[in-house]
């Protein structure tokens, strides 16, 4: 038998995407640190462990552990979703690792079967299929390659449920352990997990860390967590780390350390992570990997104190690389042909998060608008804005074609400036770059037919933005900048130009009537009625200590309910209960709206007055 030779790569820094972020194309946070710390000349390795639990899951031998995990629950059986999944489980190990290259995109061939629905079993996900199978004529004659990704999508969503209600009520698609970290003002229920028995996700979290660190040799890791979605996980890498290699440094950073993190007090989670990193983590992590002295922006543990440090820096080390000067993102070293996509409904513009693969970029830094009431607009990430050069970006679109091998671009800025999109598409059009592209936006009047059509020319395909509440009154009160009447001349522009379009919306904003509410819900019916809107999602809203709303409450009309200070002290601070003077049900209105939207989504109910939507 051959030898399998083993090489240990040495690294200044492994960056590590905890589990789970998303499964059809990697999160750019490790990509923007690799293209900085590289340029440096510092030795970086990034690893995406959320994608490899997932494939670890969905593989032969992980269908056979699942199954062997829920049968270790005697009452099993009281679940009819899991009982079929038992039943279906050797059908479910001999198509799970083809469905995944399917999803891959490593065997079209496969859609003809999936298409035709005799090669996966159908659980519960399918059953909507039984009350309205014209769902499937969405997809048409033809449309094979697409129908398959929708039932190979059920499909994989039938796992994740069984996994969720038999193996781990903390598993989802997409996060995981999200309840232990989400606005938790105590890390009690965190440490009690991390201290506690190993879990089965727990168990294979440790194998792939283990893996890691054979394959690498790092005396720092460093963590990204944009949602609280993964941040349990990677405090259970930081643990197991820990545990396997003494001296390892632990860092973690992201928007949920940017956000949530910055009045912790409690010294708890510095037995798992030494240096906290807030906003843009480039020079602090430098500064790390250099052992210097010197700290920006971290909070770490010195002599039983948690400390937010700066210090020893001039004015100008204080400064953050100009994003004018930051070379891009690197995506090289990520597996990015093993990413898979899925198509959960059957909408033109809702795939685009799940489905195929986007390489993601940044045009400028922060927001050009930031006036927002509910938005987080003292903070460094929306507050200050860079814009890159268009000729700039369009060199790191190069690089990163050259790296990737895909042409799909997901513009992931909080509102990418009009000017700036009108100096990228001519410049893009004028190096003759031909790319598929889509991206936030604001809908702002600049957003004329010309400007719309020269985006679509340069290879836009859609765009995203929030309209929030269509609401006169509470536009104005949330500074949105922007009135109905402008959103219908921007979105037809866009549509005109044969750009697909998503709105965010939100509803339980401070002093809000059941009225409005429903008024909104008109607003935005008409929106998809004519054609204004492709798809749209609702946002509930929520105040945050770092929005005009959260800092000023008394000119909302609302008291903030002060929090009770944990006994270890706070851990996670962001989201703030607050009591309205004007009485209304959100919750109960939120289940007509996400109704509503649903069916508006699919083209049903676009001649029913909003009001039916509710009881
Ligand atoms: S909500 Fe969007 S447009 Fe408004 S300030 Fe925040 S990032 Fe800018």
């Amino acid at each position: 038998m051959q030898k399998q030779i083993v090489t240990v790569e040495n690294v200044d820094i492994l960056l590590i995407i905890p589990p789970l972020t998303q499964m059809n194309t990697p999160y750019p946070a490790t990509a923007y640190l690799t293209g900085y710390l590289r340029a440096k000349g510092i030795k970086v390795a990034q690893v995406d462990l959320g994608l490899e639990l997932l494939l670890e899951l969905f593989s032969r031998k992980g269908i056979a552990a699942i199954v062997s995990e829920i049968l270790k629950n005697k009452n099993y059986k009281d679940n009819e979703s899991l009982n079929f999944f038992i039943e279906s489980a050797d059908d479910y190990a001999s198509t799970i690792e083809p469905v995944i290259r399917f999803l891959q995109g490593r065997d079209p061939s496969l859609a003809l079967r999936l298409a035709n629905r005799q090669l996966v079993p159908e659980g519960a996900r399918f059953l909507p299929l039984l009350d309205h199978p014209e769902l499937l004529d969405f997809f048409g004659e033809l449309g094979t390659q697409d129908k398959a990704k929708y039932i190979a999508s059920l499909y994989i969503d039938d796992i994740a449920d069984a996994i969720r209600n038999g193996v781990d009520a903390d598993f989802e698609l997409a996060k995981y352990g999200e309840r232990l970290a989400s606005s938790n003002s105590s890390f009690d229920l965190m440490y009690d997990r991390l201290t506690g028995p190993s879990s089965f996700i727990d168990n294979l979290l440790q194998k792939l860390v283990e893996e890691k660190f054979a394959a690498y040799n790092t005396k720092v890791i460093g963590m990204t967590c944009p949602f609280p979605g993964n941040v349990y996980s990677a405090f259970k890498i930081a643990q197991i780390a820990k545990n396997k290699k003494s001296g390892i440094t632990t860092v973690l950073g992201g928007g949920y350390v940017n956000t949530e993190l910055r009045s912790m007090t409690d010294q708890r989670p510095f037995e798992f992570i030494d240096e906290l990193v807030f906003d843009d983590g480039e020079k602090a992590i430098e500064l790390i990997i250099q052992k210097s002295s010197k700290r920006l922006r971290t909070m770490s543990l010195k002599n039983n104190k948690v400390l937010m440090t700066s210090d020893k820096l001039s004015p100008a080390e204080l400064t953050d690389v100009a994003f004018k000067n930051h070379p891009g993102p690197d995506y090289s070293g990520l597996p990015l042909d093993r990413y898979f996509s899925m198509l959960e409904m059957p909408n033109v513009m809702h795939r685009m998060w799940s489905d195929f693969k986007w390489n993601k970029l940044i045009l400028a830094h922060g927001c050009y608008w930031k006036k927002c009431t509910f938005c987080d607009i003292s903070l460094d990430y929306i507050e200050r804005f860079e814009p890159q050069k268009a000729s700039h970006l369009v060199d790191q679109i190069e690089k990163v074609i050259a790296q990737t091998g895909t042409t799909g671009f997901h513009f992931v800025d909080e509102a990418a400036p009009p000017a700036l999109l009108r100096q990228l598409s001519k410049e893009l059009i004028a190096r003759k770059i031909k790319i598929t592209w889509w991206g936030n936006i604001r809908f702002d009047t600049l957003f004329d037919d010309d400007l719309a059509a020269l985006m679509a020319d340069a290879g836009c395909i859609a765009v995203t933005g929030g309209l929030e509440v269509a609401s006169p009154r509470l536009l104005e009160l949330i500074k949105k900048g922007i009135s109905i009447d402008q959103v219908k001349k921007v979105t037809h522009a866009f549509k005109k130009a044969g750009i697909f379009v998503h709105a965010y919306l939100m509803y339980g904003f401070p002093s809000q009537t059941k009225k409005e509410t429903i008024e909104s819900l008109e607003v935005v019916r008409q929106l998809f009625a004519n054609g204004h809107l492709d798809s749209a999602h609702w946002h509930r809203f929520v105040t945050t200590v770092h929005s005009p709303v959260g800092q000023n409450p008394d000119q909302y009309g609302i008291s903030l309910v002060k929090p009770d200070v944990p006994t270890h002290g706070l851990f996670a601070q962001n989201q703030i209960d607050f009591i309205d003077d004007v009485k209304t049900n959100h919750d109960a209105l939120g289940v007509g709206l996400r109704k509503a939207l649903y069916n508006y989504m699919h083209g049903i109910g676009l001649e029913t007055p909003a009001q039916a939507w509710f009881k």
